[in-house]
């Protein structure tokens, strides 16, 4: 199993992290060891000093591809969660910098909080899905797939040129603006449209 993750996906977003708008998707990848699940806590790495969250649908693949067709695309995922692309923000300016891989500022273990899965057919539309995130109950992100700049079907696509999709593989599809950092005792509550999914607590 692989997690993709697709980056400057929300154009306010690239924009608060002086990003081009990309003209095709972003892409990368983390490994299965960074899966956080059942709503477990997060302990603050020690290798940052400024730990971000960013909220985001994630979307499971359901059948093998290779070079899938935009208009298929649909048909290779089955159900729809919210995540955490937790990053480590330093780092990760660092790497952009030097022109260096994102991997210690992204893959790392628990960096990829995920909250159970919604069949996709229990969404009325699947192309405006609304989620949110309260941090410490403030509401900190809010965003809707209708903003994405490349959608699932797109990213699907795109991603499949390169990578064998497979069964139970993972896309985080980015996050809308107003990342941040998480301090030792926040509390990042993420809800797709008014149902809370995710609760992770940071140690
Ligand atoms: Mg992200």
């Amino acid at each position: 199993m692989k997690i993709i993750c697709i980056g400057r996906n929300y154009s306010e977003h690239a924009k608060e992290l002086n990003n081009e708008v990309p003209e095709s998707p972003v892409w990368f990848m983390k490994p299965d060891s960074a899966l956080l699940l059942k709503n477990r806590p997060l302990y603050y790495p020690e290798f940052t000093k400024d730990l971000h969250y960013e909220t985001e649908l994630v979307y499971r693949i359901c059948k093998v591809g290779k070079h899938i067709d935009e208009k298929f695309a649909h048909d290779y995922y089955d159900a729809i969660a919210i995540g955490f692309d937790f990053t480590a923000r330093d780092i990760q300016s660092e790497a952009k910098k030097k022109g260096l891989p994102w991997e210690p500022a992204k893959a790392f273990d628990n960096s990829a909080a995920l909250s159970e899965f919604i069949s996709k057919k229990y969404f009325d539309n699947l192309s405006s899905i609304h989620f949110k995130m309260l941090k410490d109950g403030n509401l900190a992100q809010q965003g809707n797939s209708e903003d994405m700049l490349f959608n699932i079907e797109k990213i699907i696509a795109y991603v499949s040129k390169f990578v064998t999709l497979k069964m139970g593989d993972l896309i985080y599809t980015g996050t809308p603006a107003g990342v941040g950092s998480v301090q030792i005792g926040s509390v990042l509550e993420a809800y797709i449209e008014d149902k809370l999914m995710l609760k992770t607590t940071i140690k």
